[in-house]
């Protein structure tokens, strides 16, 4: 049975992107050899990894003076990568979840965080709006999508200081003014590829400024001036991921992509609202369309379990919520098709009628 993965990373990739990623595991554009035991410095390789690159300038529509890296360690690798590069003496960070509040343990290593506001005694279940940023903060840091909360800021906040995101699992959802930022960071395991590489997006000129001295693979130089290729960089994560790039493009490109996104989205938050077995958990203005959280209703909690084995029979995977916050999340990264969520729906409905 055909499955329809809501899993929240990592996570479902297109068709596109995995067949011609298998392709490539057989024959990598007809060299005779494997794109699992290419060379990275090959010809070929060289020209995915260029590719990719100049299709994540186009698609975020980068300006000049922006450099585009694939590294590897994660998204969590750039908690501490930000801050060696950046942070001199204070920074400012938005608590709104779990890898908020990871990236601002890391930034403490480096110096003075302040922690403008967070959600934290709410549960993480909405974006604090009031706060201020002190102007001689070195940078502005926020997650712009809570991946395990399902909140998200589905705008790029005007500050006076340099703007640092963790867009892990909203980058390519939306367009994005990348020209307020000065450093986004994503993992690829959400929206772009599988696990292995993180995509970076930085300000050359916001670089140099710290006093420390930062090791040769945590800078952010030497791998813009390596062109991502200092070392060994995720080859087979890398390929896939200009897969998926261009993938993107045929679907009409990131404005199209939030179109059905949001329309996606809509969908099952209706559905949530209006069926009376569950509630969703965030703040209704604060709503991902990513990664959709919901519970039981109160009169209801004693259905998690079946709910949960009813939806699962059915052939979906990963709605159960992340294991800090319970419930269901559904992730509807750009890769799930519409009908995965009608499917979901479907059942909400029919389990419904039987309660
Ligand atoms: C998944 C995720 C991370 C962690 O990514 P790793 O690549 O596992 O380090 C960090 N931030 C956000 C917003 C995420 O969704």
């Amino acid at each position: 049975m055909k499955k329809h993965n809501f899993s929240a990373g990592p996570s479902i990739l297109s068709e596109y992107t995995i067949r011609n990623s298998a392709d490539a595991v057989t024959d990598f554009s007809g060299t005779g050899l494997s794109i699992l035991e290419i060379s990275h410095r090959s010809k070929e390789f060289v020209a995915v990894c260029d590719e990719a690159r100049a299709k994540v300038k186009a698609l975020l529509d980068v300006p000049a003076g922006y450099e585009v890296v694939f590294l590897g360690g994660g998204a969590s690798m750039q908690f501490c990568m930000a801050p060696f590069n950046l942070l001199n003496t204070k920074a400012s960070y938005l608590d709104t979840g779990t890898w908020a509040s990871n990236a601002i343990k890391e930034a403490k290593l480096f110096g003075t965080v302040e922690v403008v506001a967070s959600s934290k005694e709410a549960g993480y279940t909405f974006i604090p709006k009031d706060y201020s940023v002190a102007d001689d903060s070195d940078y502005f840091h926020f997650t712009s999508n809570n991946t395990i909360y399902g909140t998200e800021m589905r705008y790029d906040p005007d500050m006076k200081v340099r703007l640092v995101a963790d867009m892990s699992s909203d980058i390519f959802s939306r367009p994005i003014d990348v020209s307020k930022y000065d450093l986004i960071y994503a993992g690829a395991q959400k929206n772009l590829a599988p696990a292995g590489v993180t995509l970076v997006i930085v300000r050359e000129d916001a670089l140099g400024h710290v006093g420390r001295s930062i090791p040769t693979m945590l800078d952010y130089r030497t791998h813009i001036k390596k062109e991502s290729m200092f070392n060994t960089p995720p080859v087979f994560p890398i390929f896939a991921a200009l897969q998926t790039l261009k993938w993107y493009e045929t679907l009409g490109g990131v404005a199209a992509i939030e179109k059905m996104n949001i329309e996606k989205a809509a969908i099952l938050y209706d559905e949530i609202d209006r069926n009376k077995l569950f509630r969703g958990t965030v703040a209704t203005e604060d709503r991902s369309i990513m990664n959709v959280c919901f519970v039981m209703a109160d009169e209801y909690k004693e259905l998690e379990a079946g709910f949960g084995a009813f939806a699962s029979a059915a052939g979906m995977v990963g709605i159960k919520g992340h294991r800090s916050v319970g419930g269901f999340r559904a992730s509807l990264y750009n890769a799930l098709p519409k009908n995965s969520v009608e499917a979901l729906v479907a059942k909400m409905k029919e389990f419904e009628k039987q309660h």
